[in-house]
């Protein structure tokens, strides 16, 4: 008998990078335009915690309409067990994504304070109408996948004034998680470590994550990361010998290169952890943040997933990061975490804080007390500059040191290149991922996808 036999859908790896698009929607939890949603889980005594407990604050799913969105949502988990300690919190918390993708026509995106989550029609009218059903369907998985927790609870919450208030407190367990690793550094240990958490949905990508580079989510520390691996050396946390350092400042390590090579199958063969050009670390698709490289100005800037504005160079978040993401190395794009902005080795063979130039007033906020104090003012917001102009006379106004570089040599207008017109209708893919039946991926390498015709529509209204 399946596990999941009392589950009207089915369950299982091959809905992992299911889409739901709005037309298909039945509700939407959290999302981008929804101040409040988070998942937490936390490490609780063996007395705390009742196994299988499935609790609902506010109204079910049977009872949103369909269509409806911008539910404040939470989801809590509270683990128990020998070997559960608070450092796994954050690796535990980081499965809520693959488990609730197991759903058929349930997708989860991001982590933490970023989850969005959609619930399809048609698995709706299936029967999957309530949240008791995904927390049996999570609970299950953890304690088959996890197999260290002992006992797990889980409690969904839809209300949203008890959202809000526990938002507060989710915001300030991550930010104790984050400190746990400052002041460490690379050279002080051996062991680095990787994630390949993400290969379901970019194939090559791996995070390095070392105690000066947090993985990309943001969710994953170096402590964590050990943590994972010693309680589950199968999971896809796994330790990286450092081996030999071939440079220091870029960031490059002869062990690292190996381990990225054969996780990736060979598709990335260097990594260079502290630039965002030559080898950079890859992108995957769940990064916090990512940098983007302006080349008007000749410096960085940094952007949020929580970012709903263009930034200073005409791009949302979401243009940023598909220029970046699936698990590839792009000069000048680069996927990364908040935390990472506050390491002493954030960019440091660009120029780190020197090269960054322009910044969402909420991140620098997150982050002021790591920018060096003389160029907390030089960076603009977006209330200081909306377009590469107005960012270069601040910068300029202000005294920014990346100008001294334009002095010694004139910086010129890069040049937006001619597109070339595409007379042979061919698309090309480094990589792409076919969920297909029976449990198994088809990865296209250098797929190219002919078509006889290309037929150019506007966009239906963005979601
Ligand atoms: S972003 Fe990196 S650390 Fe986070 S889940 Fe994905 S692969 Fe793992």
């Amino acid at each position: 008998m399946s596990m999941f036999e009392d589950i009207p859908v089915d369950v299982g790896v091959i809905y992992e990078g299911e889409r739901i698009r709005g037309e298909q929607l039945h509700a939407e939890l959290g999302g981008p335009k929804c101040d409040y949603k988070f998942e937490l889980v936390r490490a609780k005594s063996m007395d705390a915690v009742e196994d299988g407990k499935i609790t609902i604050i506010g109204p079910d799913i049977k009872d949103m309409k369909e269509g409806t969105r911008y539910h404040p949502f939470a989801i809590y988990i509270e683990v128990a067990g020998k070997e559960v300690e608070a450092e796994l919190e954050g690796v535990i918390e980081r499965r809520v994504h693959e488990f609730c993708n197991f759903i058929q026509g349930f997708m989860h995106l991001n982590q933490r304070y970023d989850i969005w989550l959609r619930l399809n029609k048609k698995s709706f009218q299936s029967g999957l109408n309530s949240l008791q059903q995904v927390g049996k369907v999570l609970h299950r998985l953890f304690k088959s996948e996890l197999p260290f927790i002992e006992k797990l609870q889980v409690t969904f919450i839809t209300d949203p004034k008890k959202v809000a208030e526990m938002y507060k407190k989710a915001l300030k367990v991550y930010d104790a998680r984050d400190a746990r690793a400052r002041g460490m550094k690379d050279g002080e240990v051996e062991t680095f470590y990787g994630c390949a958490l993400c290969q379901s949905f970019a194939p090559s990508h791996v995070c390095v994550i070392t105690p000066q580079r947090y993985s990309n989510c943001g969710a994953i520390s170096w402590f964590d990361a050990r943590a994972a691996a010693r309680v589950d050396p199968k999971g896809p946390i796994f330790e990286i010998a450092k081996g030999e350092l071939l440079d220091d400042v870029k960031g490059e390590y002869t062990g690292v290169n190996e381990a990225v090579r054969k996780k990736s199958l060979g598709d990335v063969e260097r990594v260079w952890l502290y630039t965002a050009f030559g080898y950079p670390h890859t992108s995957c698709g769940c990064f916090e943040g990512s940098a983007f490289y302006i080349p008007e100005v000749d410096g960085f800037g940094l952007v949020h997933r929580g970012f709903k504005d263009v930034t200073v160079n005409g791009l949302t978040f979401v243009g940023i990061a598909d220029s970046t993401a699936g698990g590839r190395q792009v000069d000048g794009f680069h996927g990364i975490s908040i935390e990472y902005m506050r390491s002493p080795k954030f960019l440091q063979t660009d120029g780190g804080w020197n090269r960054v130039v322009w910044v969402p007033a909420e991140i620098k906020e997150r982050v002021k007390e790591f920018i060096p104090t003389e160029l907390v003012d030089k960076i603009a917001t977006e209330e200081d500059a909306k377009t590469v102009e107005e960012l270069k006379s601040f910068l300029k106004e202000k005294g920014h040191p990346i100008v001294e570089g334009w002095k010694a040599e004139e910086v010129k207008p890069a040049k937006a290149e001619a597109l070339p017109a595409a007379p042979v209708p061919t698309l090309r893919a480094p990589t792409a991922v076919i969920p297909a039946a029976g449990g198994f991926r088809i990865i296209l390498k250098n797929a190219k996808i002919h078509a006889e015709k290309v037929i150019i529509k506007p966009a239906p209204k963005k979601e």
